[in-house]
């Protein structure tokens, strides 16, 4: 410090950053932001980790992402990035945009080792959080209206692209197997030594066919 001064400042900024993180209070996080941009890494420090205890008062998930998610990947203060990086993980699925930056700090190699493990961790449970608001989202099918549970949700995904409930998804795949059947009648082709066989285009429609199957027992 250069001064008296300045060294009440700091220690001033220093306790108001822990009271903050101790308030229980959301609306502390605009004050916290500020903090964050202070000079001294000691209090972006602190004010990393304030904003993270303040996630399950219900601070703003999107504004403290965008707080924390540049200090947590480019603070010159290694140690205000560890903080920041654990704040940033209590914020879950607000931090889905940063996965990629977070892996990629996971994999480099640091002189401080618990960097690419903070942001590991950081990462896992972001993923499981994004998982879990990607379960609980209220989908309905396509055809009929039903509920569609994220199971069901998933299997037609990969299958059509579209969200169908398993019943309809069961008689699109009985249409798509008789269409298929009625396609390959028609469009059996005799070779010269008078053996039948298909077009590519069929053949590829034997993937879809075949995944119907497996569900179907057919
Ligand atoms: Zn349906």
């Amino acid at each position: 410090m250069n001064s008296n001064m300045d060294n009440q400042q700091h220690q001033e900024a220093r306790q108001r950053a822990v009271a903050l993180g101790r308030s229980q209070d959301p609306a502390a996080l605009t004050e916290l932001v500020q903090l964050l941009k202070m000079p001294s890494a000691d209090i972006r420090r602190l004010a990393a980790s304030a904003i993270g205890k303040l996630s399950g008062f219900g601070a703003d998930g999107a504004k403290a992402v965008e707080a924390l998610a540049p200090v947590a990947l480019h603070d010159p203060h290694p140690q205000t990035r560890q903080y920041a990086l654990k704040a940033l993980k209590t914020y879950g699925a607000y931090a889905e945009a940063w996965l990629g930056k977070l892996d990629d700090l996971a994999a480099r190699p640091n002189h401080k080792d618990y960097i690419p493990v903070a942001a590991a961790a950081a990462a896992r449970t972001i993923r499981e959080a994004v998982q879990h608001r990607e379960q609980q989202k209220e989908r309905v099918c396509l055809k009929c209206g039903k509920h569609v549970a994220y199971d069901e949700f998933e299997r037609s995904m990969r299958l059509f692209q579209r969200i169908y409930c398993d019943k309809c998804f069961d008689e699109t795949c009985v249409k798509r197997r008789n269409w298929e059947t009625g396609v390959e009648d028609k469009k059996n082709i005799r070779t010269v030594d008078g053996t039948l066989v298909q077009s590519d285009g069929e053949k590829k429609d034997c993937r879809l066919a075949g995944a119907c199957r497996d569900r179907l027992s057919l």
